[in-house]
């Protein structure tokens, strides 16, 4: 893979893993419990839990961008873990922290169902 794929790649997950982080500021006024309206405290709860599973996802996204930027350093970045083979371009434009190609993924997919 050319040097200058390899940096625009590398910005791409730089700008995914800040979006991500971003989102992960709580935004202001949030943790206030409004004592004795239990309709305020429901919403709430609701939401925290809503936050909760995004910031879980976002984790193992993030865990997953960091593995790729340090693929990128390693010069090992592009290239799928299971087959060995190079991922297409199209997919990692699309996911370009994926680990794996298509066919690789969607076997993998197929045993954890
Ligand atoms: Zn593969």
């Amino acid at each position: 893979m050319l040097a200058s794929d390899l940096q625009r790649y590398k910005e791409a997950l730089q700008e995914k893993k800040a979006e991500i982080l971003r989102q992960e500021t709580p935004p202001l006024g949030s943790g206030h419990f409004s004592a004795g309206d239990f309709g305020d405290q429901s919403n709430e709860n609701h939401d925290s839990y809503i936050g909760l599973r995004l910031r879980q996802t976002d984790g193992k996204l993030l865990r997953a961008i960091d593995d790729a930027i340090l693929r990128i350093e390693r010069h090992t970045y592009g290239i799928c873990e299971m087959c060995g083979e190079e991922i297409p371009e199209a997919r990692l434009r699309a996911v370009p922290w994926t680990r794996l190609c298509v066919a690789c993924k969607e076997a993998k997919d197929a045993k954890q169902d």
